[in-house]
């Protein structure tokens, strides 16, 4: 027997990944870096890693937005990003 929670809400999950590949995006035949995400953000292409390290931290930081609501309490215990949906803190009562 499990209980399943009330779906009030879809919560969008980030977890951003920076694969590299060998492609072609106009400047000849070189690595690709690929930066895609488990939500809908449009993959980011690059031939060059700190364009898509750049490309991560932005979406991380500025696009990433979980409700306020969502986010950990508690991120250094456990052991989740500060931006990020905390399974732990969403199975507790909300504070306010
Ligand atoms: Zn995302
Ligand atoms: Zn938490």
């Amino acid at each position: 027997m499990t209980t399943q929670p009330d779906q009030a809400h879809t919560t969008v999950r980030h977890r951003p990944s920076i694969t590299r590949t060998l492609g072609d995006l106009g400047e000849g035949e070189a690595w690709v870096y690929q930066v895609r995400c488990t939500c809908a953000m449009p993959v980011f292409e690059s031939h060059y890693r700190f364009k898509a390290d750049d490309r991560y931290r932005h979406h991380l930081e500025s696009e990433a937005t979980v409700d306020p609501s969502e986010r950990c309490r508690d991120p250094k215990h456990h052991k989740v990003a500060g931006w990020d949906v905390c399974a732990l803190c969403a199975d507790q009562l909300p504070l306010f």
